[in-house]
């Protein structure tokens, strides 16, 4: 948990406007002051995590049963085919907000945007020994 209040603390606190669309105990959603498309909504944990790391386990849950609620919900309310749903976990990912946030981008074909993937360069070639060792380090963690 950070020092300094988030502009998301902030919302949670009624303290600056925003168009909240949902709100549970432990969580709130509204839309996106620089909207991606029509609809970009935000589900945010009403404690401000930093990084989903800094979740506790049953919060993280809480976040991302709200995000299987509203994506088909945003879908339709803004006739849209499908939904691009991310975190941008660090600031090393783009994180700008210090403050645990799952995007909702509701997209269509042909709105010029692309997948995940296109914020990468492109695969990156990693032996197989390399590979191996990536699996049993995380499945030694887990
Ligand atoms: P990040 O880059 O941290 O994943 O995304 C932060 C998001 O918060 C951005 O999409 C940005 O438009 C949104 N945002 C930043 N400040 C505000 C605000 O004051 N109100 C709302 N509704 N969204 C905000």
């Amino acid at each position: 948990v950070s020092d300094d209040p988030t502009v998301f603390e902030k919302i949670i606190a009624g303290e600056l406007p925003a168009r909240v669309v949902h709100e549970t105990e432990t969580t709130m959603a509204f839309l996106d002051a620089n909207p991606l498309a029509p609809g970009h909504t935000l589900v945010v944990s009403k404690e401000p995590y930093e990084r989903l790391r800094d979740a506790p386990p049953e919060i993280a849950a809480d976040v991302f049963a709200v995000v299987r609620e509203l994506a088909p919900v945003v879908e339709d309310a803004v006739g849209a085919a499908g939904t691009t749903v991310a975190v941008n976990d660090g600031a090393a990912a783009g994180q700008e907000v210090p403050h645990l946030h799952v995007h909702v981008v509701p997209r269509s074909s042909g709105d010029g945007g692309g997948p995940v993937h296109a914020a990468f360069q492109g695969p990156v070639d990693l032996p197989e020994e390399r590979l191996d060792e990536i699996a049993a380090a995380i499945t030694d963690r887990t």
